[in-house]
């Protein structure tokens, strides 16, 4: 299968091109990119006319509950704990395999028509998230959260499954060790855990230094500062670490040679009232900054180009300084370093010959886009999920032309609604 499209202007995220490049074709056979120049004329199967319309990466969303969709706007007047102790834990109690599929359906949804091709997941029954995955063609990268604490049952060998089970069965399905947090694990636990991730040669996956709370509940449960736990027992092991809200520059200093990435969940953090993270000094020290949406409860959507607008605003705001964080190191953020914190940076992430064809197509014929004085500003703050018209993920089109192809959107609403409809509290 050969798809041809013609005519772009191409936001490549490639180091060695040009930001902007005009005019460019792509040519994708199967799941790959092939071949990247002008006017290619080869025999295909597909054209895609892409005239006036900007061709980047798909998104990379590095931290997520992706069942999550069905509790969207159930926050409202709650703290982060309250919420969790009296609303979510008894609504997932009786959440059905069912459900966790028809709810990882929605989400894979919203991200195909907002622009994101790959999502880092954590949560549970995971086999109906990986059967949704499989039916609406998303690339994702997921778990079986992992603690032992608060009445929590050790799951490592669910994983353990989970991974003997599906290891090498998809292209677009990996894995990483979730570790719910150094506050819901004991430290012999914590442990247990980091000597599977090195076995397994997998990444650790791990909410940190969210909120104030969630500090002294850690100093609490193992003794220590935070960043001295993870300093101490994880050493130099690859780990994707979410929110990181509390770190002070001295944690910081501390955690900048380790193999970190931090996934930044703005709106999340916001709406907890958590606060904000220091990711313009993260930036600084050389620590890889990605972009995360955390699930639709605390996060309300999973539009990554709203987290764009949220990163950037908010370290000029907080810095008092309007150099910060350029637009295209926030794009950065959302596309290649998402990549390099899954460790999927030789794959996707760029739009290169020889990657794997995860491309999003943009209408920019929108009165908040005109005029374009510079088109790199303009996707980090005036474009917004819905403005994507296109998603190829792995090679397939998944939508065309703001049409979802082989998804049964008006169906998955519906199912969603009764789900809520039976939980909620
Ligand atoms: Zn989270």
């Amino acid at each position: 299968m050969k798809t041809l499209i013609k005519n772009s202007t191409l936001v490549s995220m490639n180091p060695l091109k040009d930001k902007i490049e005009y005019n460019k074709d792509i040519l994708i056979e199967d799941d790959k990119i092939i071949k990247i120049e002008e006017n290619i004329n080869d025999n295909v199967d597909k054209i895609i006319d892409a005239s006036n319309k900007v061709v980047m990466p798909g998104l990379i969303n590095t931290h997520a509950h992706i069942p999550m969709s069905v509790f969207r706007e159930t926050l409202d007047g709650y703290t982060l704990q309250e919420w969790m102790r009296q609303k979510i834990w008894p609504m997932e109690d009786k959440l059905t395999n069912d459900d966790i599929y028809y709810a990882s359906y929605l989400s894979f949804i919203e991200m195909i028509k907002t622009g994101t091709t790959t999502i880092n997941d954590m949560y549970f029954m995971t086999d109906s998230i990986i059967k949704a995955m499989k039916d609406t063609g998303i690339r994702l990268q997921t778990t079986r959260t992992l603690m032992n604490l608060n009445s929590s049952f050790d799951k490592m060998d669910e994983l353990k499954e989970l991974i003997k089970n599906y290891k090498d069965k998809y292209e677009n399905l990996t894995f990483n060790v979730g570790i719910h947090g150094l506050y819901t694990s004991t430290s012999d636990y914590l442990d247990k855990c980091i000597e599977f991730a090195k076995e397994s040669n997998l990444p650790i996956h791990m909410h940190f230094c969210e909120n104030k709370e969630e500090v002294e509940d850690i100093k609490n449960i193992q003794g220590k500062n935070p960043t001295d736990v993870l300093k101490e027992k994880f050493n130099n092991h690859k780990m994707i670490l979410a929110h990181c809200v509390k770190l002070t520059e001295e944690d910081i200093n501390k955690m900048k040679d380790m193999n970190i990435s931090i996934s930044h969940c703005p709106v999340s953090n916001l709406k907890l009232g958590c606060g904000i993270a220091k990711i313009k000094y993260m930036q600084e020290v050389g620590i890889n900054v990605t972009l995360g949406t955390d699930g639709q409860g605390s996060g309300s959507n999973l539009d990554l180009f709203e987290t764009m607008k949220y990163t950037a605003l908010l370290q000029k705001g907080v810095t008092e300084d309007p150099r910060n964080l350029r637009a295209y190191d926030v794009l950065k953020m959302a596309t290649i370093n998402g990549a390099k914190a899954l460790g999927l940076d030789n794959k996707i992430g760029t739009i290169e010959e020889g990657k794997l064809a995860d491309i999003i197509i943009i209408d920019i014929n929108d009165v908040k886009i005109k005029p374009v004085n510079d088109l790199i500003s303009q996707i980090v703050y005036n474009v917004k999920g819905n403005n994507v018209e296109t998603t190829i993920v792995n090679g397939k089109i998944l939508m065309e032309n703001y049409k979802l192809n082989n998804i049964e959107e008006q169906f998955i609403y519906n199912e969603c609604e009764q789900i809520i409809n039976r939980i909620a509290i």
